[in-house]
């Protein structure tokens, strides 16, 4: 991992100090210095080498989270944020060591508003939990990244999370309202409001989504949320390559129908899940889209699917078969959720990018992960929310060929760049895709941002080393 011009760890002193300061406020079994316990808290899901804290601390309410920002500060002692560690881009890694602030027991859903459409829930509550409880008062929370079971809803907040749904539904931050945060100098804000519209000052809590824990921590959220949708149609519609699919995808949307999924799973991923889930896809598929409707009747979110498969068998789909009841659902599903995993297992090492391009430059960007591929002499396969542009590339390698992996993500990165697109639709910069940031934005773009964080953590204790490149001027 490059760590260029990293800053020490904290010094042996600094550490003591805090411990003894958080002493005072935390229990005991809120703290953990032992090794072995915290070597979990070393890793997330990106793949990056493990990287020690010097001590976890599991926050249990807000008064929690200050104390242990009051505590780093008074000590010079950097604080990782950490939901559930599903992270995929090093976020919540402690780069310079100091403390793990884990929000993993802060999980309560607090409140479920029918009549105003909103839920509030501590930061820590898993994603899945978030939607049950939406669900059980009829309504729904529609972002669903693909790790919902494990995720947690802060964390969601913190890298704007997506899912399969955003085709229809947007993303995390269509749909926070409000956000309880607890600023690096331990002050507790409260930012948005449990109303649908609000235009006083600036979006403040807009400006705490996305900002991957390098601005604030956030301990609550308010989420606005929508009627549950009561019919849903899928299916699974087979095409020769994923170019006609790309291409089919686009006709459907510009036919005016918006389907609340259009995942798209490449040739080299169909062959990946093909041994664990046999006999699901056509043998002469090339490339399939996952195609799922949804509406308030059964005969609106049927008509809706059968539009869009229309288009696609004029569009040159080869096959297209109809979910029949939930079970079909699922199998149609489970390749999908299987591919993460699957992929990792099928080469020693895997990087796995989550590039966007504009819908229309699709094609172009299927064809440049094949070129690639090739060019670079490793395994690229591609799976993703095509329709939004958004496709997750993973280059698959062994571990001595690391160069040529590096350099097939970086002309990956650019070719991206190139098309109009953005290095991350998700999974967020971090640390594993900061150095690649000022490729994508200009150097005035990036002296806003050191502007805002300098200006919100002026001792650059909160989660430092992430977005930004190190040692970058501020104007
Ligand atoms: C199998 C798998 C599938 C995935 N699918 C998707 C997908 O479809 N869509 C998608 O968007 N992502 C996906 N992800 C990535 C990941 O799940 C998301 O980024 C998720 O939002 C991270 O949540 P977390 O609680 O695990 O956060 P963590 O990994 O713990 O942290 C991620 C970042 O958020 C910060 N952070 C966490 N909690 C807080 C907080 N309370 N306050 C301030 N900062 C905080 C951390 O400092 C870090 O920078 C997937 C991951 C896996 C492993």
């Amino acid at each position: 991992m490059l760590v260029k011009g990293a800053t020490p760890r904290p010094a042996a002193a600094a550490i003591e100090g805090l411990l003894k300061d958080l002493a005072r406020d935390l229990a005991d079994d809120q703290l953990i210095t032992d090794p072995d316990l915290m070597a979990p808290y070393a890793r997330d899901w990106s793949g990056a080498e493990p990287l020690m804290p010097d001590v976890v601390v599991r926050a249990r309410r807000t008064e929690d989270v200050q104390a242990v920002l009051r505590a780093a500060q008074d000590n010079g002692v950097p604080v990782t944020p950490r939901g559930l560690g599903t992270g995929k881009s090093g976020g919540a890694l402690p780069l310079f060591g100091g403390v793990v602030l884990s929000m993993e027991r802060m999980r309560m859903v607090h409140e479920v508003r029918a009549d105003d459409m909103l839920l509030v829930a501590d930061a820590g509550a898993v994603t899945a939990q978030v939607m049950a409880a939406a669900e059980s008062e009829g309504l729904f929370y529609p972002p669903d990244p693909n790790s919902l079971d494990i995720c947690s809803i802060g964390g969601n907040v913190a890298c704007n999370a997506g899912g399969p749904r955003a085709l229809k539904y947007g993303v995390t931050k269509h749909y926070v309202l409000g956000l309880e945060v607890v600023l690096a100098n331990g002050r507790r804000v409260e930012l948005g409001k449990r109303t649908v519209k609000h235009v006083t000052g600036y979006d403040l809590a807009a400006l705490i989504v996305g900002s991957e824990g390098t601005l604030g921590v956030i301990t609550q959220v308010t989420l606005r949320l929508v009627p549950q949708p009561r019919a849903v149609h899928t299916a699974l519609v087979a095409f020769a390559s994923a170019r006609t699919a790309s291409v089919a995808l686009t006709g459907v949307l510009t036919a005016g129908v918006v389907p609340r999924t259009l995942e798209l799973l490449d040739r080299h991923a169909l062959d990946a899940v093909r041994a664990k889930t046999p006999g699901r896809f056509p043998p002469d598929a090339g490339a399939v889209i996952i195609l799922e409707t949804d509406g308030p009747t059964d005969e609106r979110a049927f008509e809706d699917l059968e539009r869009a498969a229309s288009v696609c068998l004029e569009l040159g789909a080869l096959d297209v078969q109809v979910a029949q009841d939930a079970v079909q659902r699922e199998k149609i599903w489970a390749p999908r959720r299987l591919l993460s995993e699957t992929l990792k297992e099928s080469a020693e090492a895997k990087i796995s990018e989550d590039v966007v391009v504009p819908r229309s430059h699709l094609p172009e960007l299927l064809e440049a992960v094949e070129r690639i591929g090739e060019t670079h002499g490793v395994r690229v396969a591609s799976y993703g929310h095509a329709g939004d542009g958004n496709l997750h590339v993973n280059v698959l390698f062994d571990k001595d060929q690391r160069a040529q992996a590096d350099r097939a993500v970086q002309d990956l990165l650019q070719t991206t760049i190139g098309l109009g697109g953005t290095i991350s639709g998700e999974h967020g910069i971090g640390l594993l895709k900061r150095d690649f940031l000022p490729w994508e934005q200009a150097a005035p773009v990036l002296a806003v941002q050191r502007h805002i964080k300098a200006a919100l953590d002026p001792l650059n204790l909160l989660n430092p080393g992430k977005i930004l490149p190190l040692g970058g001027a501020a104007s």
